[in-house]
């Protein structure tokens, strides 16, 4: 899976989503998923933008449903850690039962679980930076309900790995297959695996029924766990001139919306802040894929640095930035981020949220 990075080739993925084709096979391997997640995360798209253009297709909302609310649900992890803010870090809304270690299976690191299918989609995720949706839960489910990892470590690994890293999306579904934001764990056996990933595998420690998983112990080869120390490999910075009449807006991790005040005069900066990426480390695949994105708007400069540094650069000039829960310390004026709906707030469940995001939807 290569993920271009133009703005062209971007918008021309939305055009061709099929929606019904979408809802009937998003479960299987090769199901018709959007593969949109590397540019909504990384704020070159809005949910909005996305559901926008395929209203300007006529595809009736009853088509494309299903589609529109997996958009939803990245609104309403995005929207509980505006609620939340670092309370999603830890265990939300239960604590995480017999939790063996605060570290990673070893074998994951590696792909060494003997589970082929999950081996090779370990493989993947370092490879391409991608990994279908029913690949991580799986993944999550063996290193957290079969090896007793706690969720934290392991949805750290895959967000370093993630070109679609969303820590929202990324802590809140850990924890959902945690059980510590949901009802009950998540378990998937080697049948299911099997099913959507076309494998025939046998014997494997997931190779049992439903019942076994209550006391299931966990297995010799996933035994061995590690803490990784990830480092985030951060460019030169640029030796960044400002012009004193034009305000600066700010991009960073989080927005590189090319279409933002697209029209004004202003200083563009990416900026890419080492205490940011010390607390959320991501691999080199990743701030290749960013720097490649930023190249979609004119006269970016890139500042590693904090953002006081910044300030301190840009002294009586107007900072603009959108608004985001790692931007907390900006100071300047902030711009809205663009939603699917005007449904907003923290909702006790994602069905609460959904609900009244529908209603709204349906009828524009
Ligand atoms: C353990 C785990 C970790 C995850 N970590 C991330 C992450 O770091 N970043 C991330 O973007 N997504 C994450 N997801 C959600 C989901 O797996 C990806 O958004 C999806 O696989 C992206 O592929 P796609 O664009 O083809 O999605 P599609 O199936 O085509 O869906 C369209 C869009 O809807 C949104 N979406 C779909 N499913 C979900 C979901 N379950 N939760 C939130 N939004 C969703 C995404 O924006 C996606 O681009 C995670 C899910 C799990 C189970």
């Amino acid at each position: 899976m290569i993920f271009e990075t133009s703005t062209a080739a971007i918008l021309q993925k939305i055009d061709q989503i099929d929606p019904v084709a979408y809802g009937k096979s998003r479960n299987y391997v090769d199901g018709a998923v959007s593969h949109l997640s590397p540019y909504i995360s990384r704020g070159v798209l809005s949910t909005k933008l996305v559901f926008e253009r395929l209203q300007v297709r006529g595809i009736p909302f009853s088509s494309m449903e299903k589609f529109v609310q997996e958009l939803a649900w990245r609104d309403y992890w995005q929207q509980l850690w505006i609620a939340k803010g670092t309370q999603i870090n830890t265990d939300l809304k239960s604590e995480q039962l017999e939790v063996l270690h605060r570290a990673i299976p070893e074998a994951i690191v590696k792909g060494t679980t003997g589970i082929q299918l999950i081996d090779q989609g370990i493989q993947i995720l370092k490879d391409t930076g991608h990994l279908h949706n029913h690949m991580r839960m799986y993944l999550a489910s063996i290193a957290c309900n079969i090896a007793k990892s706690h969720w934290k470590h392991p949805a750290e690994w895959m967000y370093y790995h993630l070109l679609d890293g969303d820590w929202a999306s990324n802590a809140l579904s850990w924890q959902w297959v945690a059980g510590t934001n949901s009802n009950k764990k998540y378990f998937a056996n080697q049948d299911n695996i099997n099913t959507f990933f076309y494998g025939s595998q046998k014997g494997s420690f997931l190779d049992v029924p439903y019942e076994a998983f209550e006391n299931i112990p966990c297995p010799e080869n996933l035994r061995a766990s590690i803490v990784v120390d990830f480092k985030t490999p951060l460019p030169a910075s640029d030796e960044v001139s400002l012009l004193p009449e034009r305000p600066v807006l700010l991009y960073n991790y989080y927005n590189l919306d090319p279409f933002w005040r697209k029209d004004e005069a202003a200083n563009r900066i990416l900026l890419l802040e080492p205490s940011v990426f010390e607390k959320h480390p991501v691999s080199e695949k990743c701030i290749d894929f960013v720097i490649k994105l930023s190249k979609n708007i004119p006269g970016i400069q890139v500042f590693v640095g904090e953002f006081e540094n910044l300030a301190k650069q840009a002294l009586g000039q107007q900072l603009i930035f959108k608004e985001h829960p790692l931007n907390k310390h900006y100071r300047g004026t902030q711009d809205d981020r663009d939603w699917l709906s005007s449904v907003k707030g923290d909702f006790p469940s994602f069905f609460r949220f959904w609900k009244p995001c529908k209603k709204e939807l349906k009828n524009r």
